[in-house]
């Protein structure tokens, strides 16, 4: 397997397949390569000739130096993961910070209409300002024709999708369904970091967003949010940061249910330092 360090290189071996008439699916990741970050690699397989996987811990999408500073760097594990899937049709990128920020490692301003105001923005300054310089630098090293991204971060799959149509970039966004392990904990590069303890308490989420779930149909949305607040406050382990009842196309919360609209729970927990986020549709 083909892995890049430098954009040169691994544009100049995507202009070769692009000349004999193959398609380009990227999928960006920051490594610690699990099942969820397969299943977005086999769908870009099946949809294209060749899947580029960039690994990059981007630093502009860290408001918290911890985070970053603990976030697990598995290359040689990711790479002997993604053969599994495919010896020859994937090209990994795993950039340098240097081979993306040529020394000047700040974000782009954005404007994404609002999105980038609620949740994940509103608790991580700068995060979305961030993704896009990372994302939209991607999009121009490799060009793809296609890239995909997971409703795990469903707010960063709005707003990628808000960033390609506003700058007219030629790329179709994917989106693709959240993977769980068993115990319905969304899987994360995260979790591996998590102490046992922990680990046993975090399926708590995921089972109060189900309830979330059965709730909506007759409890309005500030009803199910203190009922949620309750239970967490009552948890010994786990820290909620926030539970919000959004609409899918703005990300605000919902004041009054409309049958038009679909709606999402979202939902980020503090479990020790580490934090997790996940979303359930409910309707
Ligand atoms: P990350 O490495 O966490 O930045 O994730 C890279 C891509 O994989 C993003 O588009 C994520 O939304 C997606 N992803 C991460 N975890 C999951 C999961 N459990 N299920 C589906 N997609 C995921």
């Amino acid at each position: 397997m083909k892995v890049f360090s430098q954009k040169v290189l691994i544009a100049a071996a995507i202009d070769k397949l692009k000349a004999k008439q193959l398609t380009v699916g990227l999928v960006p990741t920051m490594g610690a390569l699990h099942h969820g970050h397969l299943a977005l690699v086999k769908k870009a397989l099946n949809e294209n000739d060749t899947v580029v996987v960039s690994i990059f811990v981007n630093p502009t999408q860290f408001d918290n130096n911890d985070d970053l500073v603990k976030y697990p760097r598995t290359l040689e594990g990711d790479v002997a993961l993604l053969k599994t899937v495919s010896e020859n049709k994937i090209l990994v990128y795993a950039p340098t910070v240097d081979d993306i920020y040529e020394g000047h490692t700040i974000s782009n301003k954005f404007d994404f209409d609002g999105l980038e105001f609620e949740m994940e923005g509103k608790f991580r300054t700068g995060h979305f300002d961030g993704v896009g310089t990372v994302v939209k630098r991607f999009f121009d090293i490799v060009k793809p024709h296609r890239a995909y991204f997971g409703e795990k971060d469903f707010q960063q799959l709005a707003i990628i999708k808000k960033l390609v149509e506003k700058h007219h970039i030629p790329v179709k966004i994917i989106g693709c369904p959240i993977h769980r392990e068993a115990n319905g904990l969304a899987m994360s590069s995260r979790n591996t970091r998590l102490k046992p303890e922990y680990k046993k308490a975090a399926p708590f989420i995921y089972k109060t967003l189900k309830t979330a779930k059965e709730k909506f149909g007759t409890k309005s949305a500030n009803k199910i949010t203190e009922w949620v607040e309750k239970e967490f406050a009552k948890h010994d382990l786990l820290k909620l940061e926030y539970f919000i009842i959004a609409d899918t196309k703005t990300l605000k919360p919902v004041k009054r249910k409309s049958n038009q609209k679909a709606y999402r729970a979202f939902i980020a927990v503090y479990a020790d330092d580490i934090r997790l986020i996940d979303n359930i549709a409910l309707n």
